[in-house]
């Protein structure tokens, strides 16, 4: 499985809204979404640290401040998943796209990924 599908759907607030972390605009459904992400040593969650809006959105790790374990930068799009129980909805992150991990291994995911484009 691709890191991609597991990104995909991954829960970026409750109800059908979020909001850019830097701006506070407000971001809905097909919005265009950068998504910082973080990942601890032993843990195969992934956690939202950031989202921003297009204007917002940084193009590379550099600068950024510094989380704990490995970090990814993503870009994709706002989806809205909603559960089978009424009044439960999340905005969620779809298709995805890594833009840059700070994993060396899936660095050379990425490479290998480009080489294919
Ligand atoms: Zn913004």
């Amino acid at each position: 499985m691709s890191l991609e599908h597991v990104l995909c759907g991954l829960r970026i607030d409750t109800g059908t809204t979020t909001v850019c972390t830097d701006c506070d605009r407000e971001l809905t459904e097909c919005d265009p979404v950068t998504v910082r992400l973080h990942q601890n040593r032993q843990d195969a969650q992934w956690h939202l640290a950031a989202c921003y809006c297009l204007s917002c959105a940084p193009t590379s790790l550099e600068g950024l401040p510094p989380t704990l374990g490995t970090q990814l930068l993503c870009e994709g799009r706002i989806g809205i998943t909603q559960d089978c129980r009424p009044q439960q909805t999340w905005a969620v992150l779809v298709s995805p796209t890594i833009i840059e991990t700070s994993r060396r291994t899936h660095v050379t995911y990425h490479a290998t990924q480009e080489v294919l484009e």
